[in-house]
């Protein structure tokens, strides 16, 4: 069977767009499929640590990235993803509308999407005090009242940030305690920051232009309260799309990809960069830099495969 591209990447995330840069600038014919341009990328309007880039919107960073790609001659289509099929040397790519591609090799950037609590007001103010991503916004709302829903391992990362960023936060959880963890508890108690909220559930987020109040009714006595805070974190979760790709990748609890440094997965040919990969630091420089070491490795595949030379990785520690 033929191959119509030497790779085809699965989304246009952050991670996508890095891989297709640099696998069309080193010649492989390289294919984007993605369901939108940018993923998570479009859920924030500021980012300021993207280096080199002091401010810049997320869907502003994405097309960069896309122009840049596109440049060296990344082709990108629009659609889902729907199954990925190993026949001899090739990889059978179908989608939602139907259509087929082939390439020799794939690489599975197809991010993740953070839970919602799906309450009024929460579509209404997402990047105007909602935010899905304590360690991207945090820094945003210093020295100001903020409120928190999360619980278990979970809240681990938002309440440390929020200890030493915020004012104080309300800190949101469903049942008696936030965390099995009592150490943990202490140290957010000792901190200073954490109003405990327990056994409570938001009900409303409200505001004008931006967040201005959280509602939250506690679940035990029907309480209802209305508390003032410029933000609400919502840290509950995410949702990993990845059972389609199960035959091809080995994938953790949490539907993640488990992929080595250079994105290698059980399957070769199939590589793994960016959020969708089992890694702690879900962030957008480390996503695109996981692109990239995706896209070296599959050219290095595709050139094996191909007969032809692979440029052997450099250890700058021997050559010295
Ligand atoms: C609210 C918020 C604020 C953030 N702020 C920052 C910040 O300030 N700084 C920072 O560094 N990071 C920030 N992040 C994190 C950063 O956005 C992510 O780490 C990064 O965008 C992940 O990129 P990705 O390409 O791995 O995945 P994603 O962005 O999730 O992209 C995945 C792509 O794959 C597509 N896709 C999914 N399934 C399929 C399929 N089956 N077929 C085809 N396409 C598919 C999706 O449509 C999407 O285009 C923030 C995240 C959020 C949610």
């Amino acid at each position: 069977m033929q191959a119509d591209y030497d790779v085809i990447i699965v989304g246009a995330g952050i991670a996508g767009l890095s891989a297709a840069l640099y696998a069309a600038r080193q010649r492989l014919k390289t294919l984007v499929i993605s369901k939108d341009l940018g993923g998570q990328l479009n859920m924030t309007t500021l980012i300021e640590n993207y280096p080199a880039i002091p401010k810049i919107s997320g869907p502003e960073l994405a097309k960069r990235v896309e122009q840049q790609a596109r440049a060296f001659g990344a082709e990108i289509i629009f659609d889902e993803v729907k199954t990925i099929e190993k026949e001899g040397d090739v990889f059978v790519v179908k989608t939602e509308g139907g259509d087929e591609y082939r390439s020799l090799a794939v690489i599975l950037a197809f991010g993740k999407t953070p839970k919602e609590l799906n309450v009024p007001g929460e579509a209404k103010f997402k990047n105007k005090g909602v935010s899905y991503c304590t360690i991207c916004d945090a820094p945003f709302f210093k020295g100001q009242d903020v409120a928190l829903v999360s619980w278990g391992d979970l809240a681990r990362e938002p309440v440390t940030i929020l200890s030493s960023v915020a004012n104080k936060f309300y800190w949101i959880f469903p049942s008696d305690k936030p965390i099995h963890d009592e150490e943990f508890i202490e140290q957010a108690k000792r901190l200073g920051k954490a109003v405990f909220m327990p056994n409570s559930e938001v009900v409303e987020i409200k505001g004008d232009t931006k967040v201005k109040a959280v509602v939250v009714r506690n679940k035990k006595t029907g309480e209802v309260q209305e508390l003032p805070v410029a933000a609400v974190f919502i840290e509950v979760g995410y949702v990993t799309k990845s059972d389609f790709v199960r035959h091809l990748a080995e994938l953790n609890e949490r539907g993640e990809i488990i992929a080595d440094w250079e994105g290698k997965t059980k399957t070769p040919g199939v590589f793994a960069a960016g959020d969708i990969v089992a890694y702690p630091y879900k962030q957008a420089v480390i996503a695109a830099a996981m692109g990239v070491a995706s896209a070296l490795s599959a050219t290095a595949y595709v050139m094996k495969m191909k007969g032809k030379p692979v440029a052997s990785l450099v250890d700058w520690k021997a050559s010295k």
